[in-house]
């Protein structure tokens, strides 16, 4: 491993820092940042580092401290204030107490912050505080990982990182592992550095660059050492092509989603999902296709700060019969109903030492491995399943490599149920979820007004968004607005809702990526103005292609893909006022969107049996959403304007005052009500949702 120092990268950190947050905390960021980069140093979060120097407080009294870094941070972007201060000689006299519950240390730990409020000082806080060296750095190195999970691993570290290394046996972290690591530290005053058995590496020195400095050096003497023993890879893979895998996964991501949805007894949310995000690379393929594939996967886990993502065990699926759904649905669901069984044994064995206020987690896996396909990581958004995603490549490479030197040992039972259970560890779990959290949706004609407005509307509340619409700037200037504040979870897909078959390939586009659809927008439609004597049968056809049969594709093929699924799920079509109340001189617009509303209607008759809601919003006038002007009305605007003698702005005026409310409709409030229906606050389907301020004419009956 490459040691990634340099002197004017150090400079420019003190520059940047110094001034505001000292240069010992401006080194510290600066090295701390080198081992984040290092994807096998740490993980998403994982690791941490300190410094120890002083702070001054409001009287002006240097006192020392302890900055550390927060529980949950990335060492990769980490600045100054992503690190707490904490009361140094405070946390010292913690040492000489004989034991000290996680809560407790917790509550000295929030405590002897010497700043309110803001961050959550990290789990391993104290095993910073305990050594004596200005500066330590603690990480999860893989090659470490890899010598220390294997039978005598302790041999096999001295073996490789030499004498002046101590290695400590595995111990929880917190304060036993902190007085364990001081003593070992007292006893040892001059070792390099410490392995933490089946957990990490510890380094330190008195200069950043120093403690740096032997991380990598022990890094690397382990990654030599491993290089040296490993027997040559074969030169051919023998796994299934990585293009076979992912057209596998295309066709059953949605029913491994739907076996992984947690039944939760209530009828209007009656499961929690997961989102999806499948692994499928050649080194995993390789792996799964092997002889030792299972027994490997099977195997523990590296290290224990992962369980709380992962589990402690994914699940492997035998022969998966990927031409035969029914077959394939009956073998997943099989597996995991024995995974239940077996997680629900494992809870019940070591119950007893459970911290109060925990209850058993749901007994999904969040990691299915199956042959001839690859990894299947679950998560509660994308974010979190990427992680997983990552956590299981990494764990996979490691243990692959550890069989090739010798036989993998991971952590027993009991210890990664006390991780599993680790009560300090849930403060990194997500607490409230937003609505739709766990929730993906399609929005067709996403770039026009309304549409995008929906997306948005969803994003905010947590959702994962599909934006399609025709390829072309519109939806990609809208996905690249979007992406800038929800990132990841919001896609463009483009498609036509006039050809079933670019409709079928957007679905599965979205498959691929999320693992399932749950809502459906359906707000795809174009409009014409003419009066029925002049109606073109063309033009009538253009707009029965759009709004009839591209609302017909799109019921079609998201009631083949809701059966698939089986979880239920909700369908929203963007219906309109003109339905109820259709316009002169719009005849082809208002008939064709009463022949979608009729159809939306036909499809809650028929997918209520598997728990699908359908549903219509039926808006007035809505001209924009923020710069989008809608398209909708460039057609039909200009002949309102004529037809009443006022320009854009009058004509917008003249929609409100028609109203009883006198309210100006806006893509938002439309947004709203398919939100309404989206987090199910009511048991209703086949009913329809006026946007319109009132207008007595629309009103549904
Ligand atoms: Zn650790």
């Amino acid at each position: 491993m490459e040691n990634k120092w340099l002197d004017e990268k150090a400079s420019e950190c003190i520059a940047r820092y110094g001034e505001r947050w000292g240069r010992d905390l401006a080194l510290r960021t600066y090295s701390g940042r080198l081992i984040g980069q290092e994807k096998e140093l740490v993980l998403h979060g994982g690791g941490n580092t300190s410094v120890k120097t002083t702070w001054t407080d409001v009287f002006g009294q240097p006192i020392p401290v302890l900055f550390v870094k927060a529980s949950g941070q990335d060492l990769a972007t980490i600045e100054p204030d992503g690190h707490v201060a904490l009361d140094l000689e405070y946390l010292k006299r913690l040492r000489t107490l004989p034991a000290l519950p996680d809560g407790t240390m917790l509550d000295e730990l929030h405590t002897h912050r010497l700043a309110a409020g803001g961050a959550r000082p990290s789990i391993e806080a104290l095993l910073h505080a305990f050594l004596p060296a200005k500066y330590v750095d603690h990480t999860h190195a893989d090659a470490i990982l890899a010598l220390t999970n294997q039978r005598n691993g302790d041999a096999v570290i001295r073996d490789a990182l030499g004498g002046d290394v101590v290695v400590l046996a595995y111990i929880k972290p917190g304060f036993p592992l902190a007085k364990a690591a001081a003593a070992a530290f007292d006893a040892s005053p001059g070792c390099k550095g410490m392995v933490l058995g089946k957990h990490g590496l510890l380094t330190w020195d008195d200069d950043p660059l120093s403690s740096y400095g032997k991380t990598i050096e022990l890094v690397t003497r382990a990654e030599e050492y491993l290089e040296g023993k490993a027997r040559k890879p074969r030169k051919r893979r023998r796994g299934t092509s990585a293009a076979t895998a992912r057209a596998r996964y295309g066709k059953v991501a949605p029913i491994l989603r739907g076996l992984l949805a947690v039944p939760t007894g209530d009828a209007d949310r009656p499961y929690r999902r997961f989102v999806l995000s499948p692994l499928v690379t050649e080194e995993v393929l390789d792996l799964v296709d092997s002889d030792r594939g299972k027994e490997i996967a099977l195997s523990p886990p590296l290290t224990s700060d992962h369980l709380i993502r992962t589990k402690a065990l994914p699940l492997w699926i035998d022969n998966p019969p990927y031409d035969d759904e029914k077959g394939f649905r009956e073998r997943v669901s099989n597996a995991v109903a024995e995974y239940a069984r077996h997680y629900e044994d494992y809870f019940r064995r070591h119950a007893s030492r459970l911290s109060p206020g925990l209850e058993r987690f749901d007994a999904m896996p969040r990691v299915i491995l199956l042959p001839g396909l690859g990894a299947v990581c679950a998560g509660g958004d994308v974010g979190e399943a990427g992680t997983v995603r990552d956590i299981v490549a990494q764990t996979l490479a490691v243990k692959t490599k550890v069989v090739s030197v010798g036989a993998y040992e991971g952590l027993d039972e009991e210890h990664l149920f006390d991780m599993e259970y680790f009560s300090l560890q849930h403060a990194k779990l997500v607490g409230e979820e937003l609505p739709l959290r766990r929730c993906v949706a399609l929005v067709t004609g996403a770039a026009g007004a309304i549409g995008a407005g929906i997306c948005q509307g969803l994003l905010e509340n947590g959702c994962h968004v599909s934006a399609t619409d025709l390829p072309g700037d519109p939806l990609a200037g809208l996905v690249a607005d979007l992406r800038r504040t929800h990132d990841d979870r919001i896609i463009g897909v483009p498609l036509d809702v006039t050809d079933p078959k670019s409709v079928a390939d957007g679905f599965g586009q979205v498959v691929r990526e999320w693992g399932g659809i749950d809502l459906f927008v359906i707000n795809a439609g174009v409009a014409h103005v003419s009066s029925l004597a002049d109606l073109e049968s063309e033009a009538f056809r253009r707009l029965a292609r759009v709004n009839i049969d591209g609302t017909l594709h799109v019921l079609s093929e998201a009631a083949r893909l809701f059966r698939k699924q089986n979880t239920g799920g909700d369908i929203v079509l963007i219906s309109t006022k003109n339905v109820f109340a259709p316009g002169a001189r719009f005849g082809a617009y208002s008939a064709t969107k009463a022949a979608a509303h009729q159809l939306a209607r036909i499809a809650s008759l028929e997918l209520a049996e598997i728990g699908v809601r359908v549903n219509m919003v039926s808006p007035d006038a809505v001209f924009s959403h923020g710069t989008r002007k809608s398209g909708l009305w460039a057609e039909v605007g200009p002949d309102r304007m004529r037809a009443r003698d006022l320009d854009e702005r009058g004509l917008e005026e003249y929609y409100r005052n028609r109203n009883l409310l006198k309210a100006k409709i806006t893509a938002a409030h439309v947004a709203r009500a398919v939100l309404y229906f989206a987090t199910r606050q009511t048991p209703t389907t086949g009913a329809t949702i006026p946007v319109d301020g009132g207008l007595p004419d629309a009103t549904p009956r």
